[in-house]
This record gives C-alpha cells, sequence and structure tokens, in this order.
C-alpha cells in the first residue's frame, strides 16, 4: 500500500447541491491531501473514455449524461492507502447500502447520483489521474 494517489470526481448532484467544502474537508479530515483539483465540465468524448469499462451497460448512457450535465470537481487525492482510504470515506456504490457519514450516505441521490467517483486500484488510479491531469498540474503530493 504505503504512500498513494488516487482519483476522485465530485460529482454534478453534489456540486449543485453546494457541498464542494464540506466534501474535500473530509478528506483532509481523514489525512488525504488535496495534490491537484480542477472544477470543470467534462466533454462527452472523454466521459466515454473514462468510463469505458461500463460501455456494454444498460446505463452507460444514463451515466454519460449525468457526468457530462454539469460541472464537476476533478481532484488527485494522496496519502497513505489512498486508494482504499478514499473508497471508504465514500461508502458503498448504493446509497442505500452506504455506511452512516460516508460521502455517498450523506450526498447521493441514487445509484447513478452518488456523488462521488474514486478509483478501485492502483491500474485505474494511474490511468484516470493521467486522463485529467497533466503531471506538472499535480503540485501538493
Ligand atoms: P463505483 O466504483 O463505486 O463508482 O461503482 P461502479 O464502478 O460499479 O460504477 C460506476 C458508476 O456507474 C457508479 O458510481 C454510478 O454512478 C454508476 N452506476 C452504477 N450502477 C448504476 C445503475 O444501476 N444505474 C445508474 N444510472 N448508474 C449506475
Amino acid at each position: 500500500m504505503g504512500y498513494e494517489k488516487t482519483f476522485s470526481i465530485i460529482k454534478p448532484n453534489a456540486i449543485n447541491k453546494n457541498v464542494i467544502g464540506k466534501i474535500m474537508a473530509q478528506f483532509e479530515e481523514n489525512n488525504l491531501k488535496i495534490a491537484a483539483a480542477k472544477l470543470s465540465k467534462i466533454e462527452r468524448s472523454k466521459c466515454e473514455e473514462f468510463y469505458a469499462e461500463h460501455k456494454e451497460r444498460p446505463f452507460f448512457g444514463e451515466l454519460v449524461d449525468f457526468m457530462t450535465s454539469g460541472p464537476v470537481m476533478l481532484m488527485v487525492l494522496a496519502g497513505e492507502g489512498a486508494i482504499a482510504k478514499n473508497r471508504e470515506i465514500m461508502g458503498a456504490t448504493n446509497p442505500a447500502e452506504a455506511a452512516e457519514g460516508t460521502l455517498r450516505k450523506l450526498y447521493a441521490d441514487s445509484m447513478g447520483e452518488n456523488a462521488v467517483h474514486g478509483s478501485d486500484s492502483p491500474t485505474s488510479a494511474e490511468r484516470e489521474i493521467s486522463l485529467f491531469f497533466e503531471p506538472n498540474e499535480i503540485v501538493n503530493e
């Protein structure tokens, strides 16, 4: 495990709720650093590339529509065991199954509009970070 970087997104439904700061505070309170951040809108083609592993799923179109529907906060988080720690802070994909106090329990509206994304493995983290950030944009590792 050790010191890692992971990729995180605050999704459009959470941005609508005006809780960017509350979500970032949870990362900081759990000893994750915001290594890079930008508020942005994801292009449709980029979003399809990002979620390529879900291309054949019935919800793919809905997922891409939602993720390109408004601004998102794109982040690189860094810290000891950052990948697993971020997944723990986020909670289960389905908010009905998310533990008390997790970001998805607090801010998700549904399985699709579930407030946050976090890489699920070192391979995904590397791929996802490089899709959205140039190495020189990661300024606070
Ligand atoms: P994650 O790693 O916890 O984000 O979950 P997955 O990799 O399984 O799914 C990726 C994303 O697809 C989830 O975060 C949801 O936003 C979305 N998703 C998963 N299942 C469904 C579903 O049944 N319906 C819809 N609309 N979106 C879903």
